[in-house]
């Protein structure tokens, strides 16, 4: 039986056939950042237009601003040269209306632990995106503030919806 690494490196060798990569700067090539959740039916390549070399996608568990999201969109900025963001979530985010306490307390009570992270579940997709964009407009170590935008997208029906603050 094929395992997913099997497939992987057979999925590989016709990437690599194929491959137009070559060559490319390491600068995104449109100047932006989109900071947008891990969930599996987000493409954000096609939600977007994106092609290979024009943008940085940093994802994480929501799309939410964590202290890493953060350090990614400033080295973003201050070390590859991005002027915009576009912070997007969705629709149907398991991070929504999630319990942060209750997943905090689970976890410590199934291992010993607590973790030192937040959750990170919102009660609101739209807040939360405004929540995200106003505080990377304030943030002081970034560069570019003046051209932050969120939105949601719609899992099922594709559609990018521009949220204002
Ligand atoms: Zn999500």
């Amino acid at each position: 039986m094929s395992t997913t690494h099997d497939q992987f490196l057979s999925a590989n060798e016709a990437h690599q056939e194929a491959f137009s990569g070559r060559g490319l700067a390491a600068p995104p090539s449109r100047r932006v950042a989109v900071l947008t959740c891990m969930d599996a039916r987000v493409d954000i390549y096609r939600a977007l237009g994106l092609q290979i070399g024009e943008a940085h996608v940093i994802r994480n568990a929501g799309g939410v601003l964590t202290d890493d999201a953060i350090r990614s969109l400033t080295l973003s900025q201050r070390k590859l040269g991005t002027t915009e963001i576009a912070v997007i979530q969705h629709t149907d985010c398991g991070l929504e209306n999630l319990d942060n306490e209750a997943v905090l307390a689970e976890l410590e009570a199934a291992t010993g632990s607590r973790p030192p992270w937040p959750i990170g579940g919102f009660s609101d997709v739209r807040n939360s995106v405004r929540a995200s964009v106003a505080a990377l407009r304030s943030d002081p170590h970034l560069i570019h503030v003046d051209a932050v935008n969120g939105y949601v997208y719609h899992v099922e029906t594709g559609r990018l919806e521009p949220v204002g603050t």
